[in-house]
């Protein structure tokens, strides 16, 4: 078999925010360090994020501490994230944040000059740091920079297929050259995924082709646990319309800055959706909530700023009860409300957006939106402090990982995890492979195995096309385990699914390996299906309602549950399995941050 070998201490999978902070960290560490990305270098999905990265630096308000921050995603996440992550998160962004700075991020400045920073749904104070809304560009550009001149090695277009293991742990990846075709192999003691989420298991969403859940399906392949899957994200604001562009992310950015929410009706009607849970920290009037931009200290949020969950559980509700807008959405007003230049200004990125797909002038008319599968909170199971799978070797940082959104994610907080634990997993990786410097080697039946597992598409023939296997998966995850979820229907996803892993298992590509993008997709979609049963079953286990995960059978959100996360692994016969674990509980001087009410 021709394969192409190498050796590293460190091999980052994913080259988005995550996998560039691991490796630029893994580097510095004294680590031999390489990136491997499907795509190439600075196309990852964090070059999409629009909005920007909440770290409490207190610039907007000198209130704002990590204490505040960390409540607010643990309140965002329904009180069922990794306290330890959100500790974590909330205390090292804001030097994340200016370690971006020194590297030469340009950020948007305050009136004083210093890090201007913006509102955003469930942040009690104003604190995302932002470009624009292009954010994700500066980031990923200083991050791609600094790898590039530290002489980290990247592998781009260039997808891993599997991890390699023996009974020690990590001992490499396989993958291929997705130009030619050709076979790879790494060998290396630690491995980190930053291969991001799992958006293309759904029929409409704001994620790219990339997201096809490989980095949560080869962690769960070698034997880790991926906690809480359930937790899907819908983005409420994706555009709806023309049918094209369905999907695409209409940053919160726009709520934040002063965009309103109406039905066909033109109610602003996010008043009628105030859960209990938020009423206290909520404006009760438009009068009251329309002084809050700029009044922040005498006036209650809009509930336009709610967590996601709530506002997308909104959108939802009022189109089934048919005040949407013409194309299934509901309207999202900028238009009279701000003075078109602030738009332009502000926006100019949702400005373009609207103007050349769907020809729409957000200045002078309302955009239509509606809801768009954007993140999942469920991920690989890992040590809070180290980023460290239960495998030795194996590491997770950014989307991949699980437990530190719990329930649902605050909008910016992305950003800022990646930076924070893609740190911390390269160091850790670091660490981890000098302890086991040259005594890992790759098995060469295991090589062996995986190049015909890569090849079986070709020799198989009157298989199906994988892309209508494709549409048929996200069809029935968007039917059927989507926003609003009920027993029966994720019962038949399930059966589902096992009727499309057996079409999987027999399909066949055409062509030969030279970019053969079916061929690719036939090599993803065995990860998409198996995530997307991690999804399904831990939807159907997790009896009650709480942030990304709503079922119309258990609506009430159940103190029990809130103590309960769900891990799947994997059986010896391939399925899934899913257990319930104890939630790991808080230290008492971290709790008492609730009663605070800081
Ligand atoms: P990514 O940036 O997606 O990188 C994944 C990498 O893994 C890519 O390089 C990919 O090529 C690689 N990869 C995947 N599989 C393989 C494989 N098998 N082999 C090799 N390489 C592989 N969050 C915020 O905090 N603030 C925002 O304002 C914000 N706005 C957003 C706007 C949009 C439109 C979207 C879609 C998301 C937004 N988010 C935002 C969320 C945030 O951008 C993502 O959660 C985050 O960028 C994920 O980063 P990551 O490093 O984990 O993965």
């Amino acid at each position: 078999m021709e394969l192409e070998r190498h050796a590293y201490d460190v091999v980052v999978v994913g080259a988005g925010g995550a996998g560039l902070r691991a490796a630029i960290a893994a580097h510095e560490a004294g680590a031999r360090t390489a990136v491997v990305c499907k795509s190439l270098l600075g196309k990852a999905h964090t070059v999409m994020a629009e909005g920007g990265i909440a770290a409490a630096m207190g610039n907007a308000w000198p209130e704002d501490g990590w204490r505040v921050h960390f409540r607010d995603t643990m309140r965002g996440g329904k009180m069922l994230n990794h306290w330890r992550m959100a500790q974590i998160h909330a205390q090292e962004a804001p030097d994340r944040v200016r370690e971006l700075e020194d590297w030469g991020a340009l950020f948007d400045r305050t009136p004083d000059g210093l890090i201007s920073q913006r509102d955003f749904g469930g942040h009690r104070y104003a604190r995302l740091a932002h470009v624009g809304d292009r954010t994700g560009l500066e980031l990923i550009r200083t991050l791609q920079q600094r790898t590039v001149a530290l002489g980290v090695d990247v592998f781009m277009e260039c997808t891993v297929t599997r991890l390699l293991t023996d009974d020690e742990g990590v001992t490499g990846a396989f993958g291929y050259w997705r130009e030619s075709g050709r076979f790879v192999a790494w060998e290396a003691p630690s491995v980190v995924l930053a291969t991001g989420g799992i958006g293309k298991a759904y029929k409409v969403t704001s994620n790219s082709w990339e997201y096809t859940g490989d980095g949560h399906s080869l962690a769960l392949q070698a034997g880790a646990g991926l906690v809480n899957m359930e937790f899907v994200q819908f983005h409420p604001t994706g555009m709806v319309w023309p049918p094209s562009v369905r999907g695409i992310l209409v940053t919160e950015s726009v709520r934040g800055d002063g965009g309103v929410l109406r039905n066909s009706a033109g109610n602003r009607f996010m008043f009628d959706y105030i859960p209990d849970y938020f009423r206290k920290e909520t404006a009760e009037t438009e009068d009251e909530a329309d002084r809050w931009y700029d009044d922040k200290k005498n006036n209650r949020r809009p509930p336009e700023l709610l967590p996601r969950d709530e506002v997308a559980r909104a959108i939802n509700s009022e189109v089934k009860a048919g005040r949407g807008s013409p194309h299934g959405g509901v309207f999202l007003d900028i238009a009279t409300r701000r003075p078109a230049e602030y738009v332009r200004r502000r926006l100019p990125s949702m400005y373009h957006q609207f103007k050349e797909l769907a020809d729409v002038d957000i200045t002078a008319e309302a955009m239509e939106v509606g809801p768009t599968c954007h993140y999942v909170m469920g991920g690989v199971e890992v040590d809070p402090d180290t980023a460290a799978a239960s495998v030795p070797g194996l590491f997770a940082a950014g989307e991949v990982a699980g437990g530190m959104h719990g329930s649902n994610r605050l909008g910016g907080n992305s950003l800022s995890d990646l930076l924070v634990f893609g740190r911390r997993a390269g160091a850790a990786a670091a660490e981890h492979a000098a302890k086991r410097a040259g005594v890992v080697a790759l098995a060469e039946e295991a090589l062996a195995d995986a190049a015909r597992a890569a090849l079986a598409p070709f020799e198989r023939e009157g298989g199906e096309n994988p892309y209508t296997v494709q549409l048929d998966l996200q069809q029935t995850m968007h039917d059927l385990v989507g926003i609003i979820r009920t027993a029966p229907e994720m019962e038949q996803a399930l059966a589902r699914i096992a009727a499309l892993r057996e079409r999987v298992a027999a399909l066949s590509v055409e062509g030969h390996r030279q970019y053969n993008p079916g061929w690719h997709l036939a090599l993803d979609l065995p990860h998409l299906l198996l995530v997307s049963e991690c999804i399904a079953r831990a939807a159907l286990a997790r009896e009650e309602s709480r942030g990304g995960h709503t079922r119309d059978d258990f609506p009430a959100t159940d103190p029990e549950w809130g103590r309960t996360n769900l891990v799947c692994t994997r059986t010896a016969d391939g399925g899934v399995t899913v257990a319930r674990q104890p939630l790991p509980q808080m230290p008492p001087e971290l709790a008492e941050v609730f009663e605070e009410g800081t």
